[in-house]
């Protein structure tokens, strides 16, 4: 969770001048969040600022925490729900402007930003092999990291050896992978208010033709699975381990429950896949959470297994939580 609280902010007019001052931070008002999310939901934002620098981003938080204002850290917004009701505060955005990468026999260093198919094409045309089943995950890096992402049974942690970031003070602090509590799609990064910078992975040695080919059947894999045409946060709802032996994955007890093509609103569960929530033109935030609602006490009934989302919904005060926790239970 990125969030300073603070009391109502009375100088906001003064944080955007002191941040406008930074020549390496690219600033926008009142920027609609939709804009910035793979579901295409979410109302404005007060700022969004991108910095192009680490440099950047560490001044850029000692004058968001002087100022006292509200903190929300996004990279892609391929994970996260914005509210309709927006956020009032400064959306830090790690893009593509930091996302330089070295390569260094077995190590790789790359910093936050870098798009993560190309992270993981550039780490198996270097000859290593263990970023293949990224490829296909939209996002930044340090999202990933925070997130933990993978597919295929994997995450990113398994290979990660450090992570360098900034908090809130816009100090560095470099965190080992032990440190980093790696486990199912999370990690600590999302409780502790860290922003990832910067992270360096191990891969295994193997031949790039080969790790090629595995890349090309994984996005085959997943363009006959998922869901393309419609705009989506990829998977909803998080695996269990005990519900999976004995019922499925979610997908399954969703599909299973009847719900595919259920809709509230725009929001409707993806007719492909029951994992999916795709957003049919004008989904709003509620209705996507009202559809998550829906799908739990429905497959709860049935199996009584409760699916928790691995989705994240950034609440109108820039509170995250996982998007089966209502904002209301904070
Ligand atoms: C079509 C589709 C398919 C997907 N398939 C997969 C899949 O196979 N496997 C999988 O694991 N995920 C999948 N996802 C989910 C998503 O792509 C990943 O979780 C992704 O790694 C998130 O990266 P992001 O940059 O979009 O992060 P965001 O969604 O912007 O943020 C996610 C979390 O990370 C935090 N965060 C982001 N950047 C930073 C940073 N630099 N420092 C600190 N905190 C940060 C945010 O605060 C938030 O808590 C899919 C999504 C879509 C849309």
């Amino acid at each position: 969770m990125h969030v300073i609280d603070a009391p109502r902010l009375l100088d906001f007019a003064g944080l955007v001048a002191a941040l406008a001052q930074l020549p390496e931070l690219r600033l926008r008002q009142g920027v609609p969040l939709r804009s910035l999310s793979r579901w295409q939901i979410g109302g404005p934002a007060r700022v969004v600022a991108e910095p192009l620098s680490v440099a950047a981003t560490a001044q850029a938080l000692r004058l968001i925490k002087a100022h006292g204002a509200p903190l929300l850290v996004i990279g892609d917004g391929s994970n996260l729900l914005f509210d309709d009701e927006g956020f009032d505060g400064v959306v830090l955005h790690i893009g593509r402007a930091m996302s330089s990468m070295r390569i260094e026999g077995r190590r790789v260093v790359a910093q936050a930003g870098i798009w993560t198919p190309i992270f993981a094409r550039r780490v198996g045309c270097a000859g290593l092999s263990g970023a293949e089943h990224a490829v296909g995950i939209p996002g930044t890096l340090g999202g990933l990291v925070v997130m933990n992402g993978g597919s295929l049974r994997k995450g990113i942690g398994e290979n990660l050896v450090s992570v360098t970031c900034l908090d809130h003070d816009g100090e560095t602090r470099v965190l080992s992978h032990d440190e980093c509590g790696f486990a199912y799609r999370t990690s600590v990064l999302q409780t502790r208010e860290l922003i990832v910078v910067e992270a360096e992975f191990e891969f295994a040695p193997g031949e790039a033709r080969e790790i090629r080919r595995e890349m090309i059947k994984i996005m085959a894999a997943r363009r006959k699975k998922f869901p393309l045409r419609l705009p989506n946060c990829g998977s909803v709802f998080l695996s269990n381990p005990a519900m999976y032996d004995t019922v499925g994955p979610p997908g399954k007890a969703i599909e299973e429950a009847g719900l595919r093509g259920t809709r509230i609103g725009d929001a409707q569960i993806a007719p492909e896949h029951g994992n999916f929530i795709v957003n049919l033109g004008a989904a709003r935030s509620a209705d996507v959470l009202a559809l998550i609602g829906l799908v739990r006490k429905a497959v709860y009934e049935r199996t009584r297994f409760w699916l928790d989302c691995e989705v994240r919904h950034v609440s109108s005060n820039g509170h995250l939580t996982p998007a089966h926790i209502p904002a209301e239970a904070l």
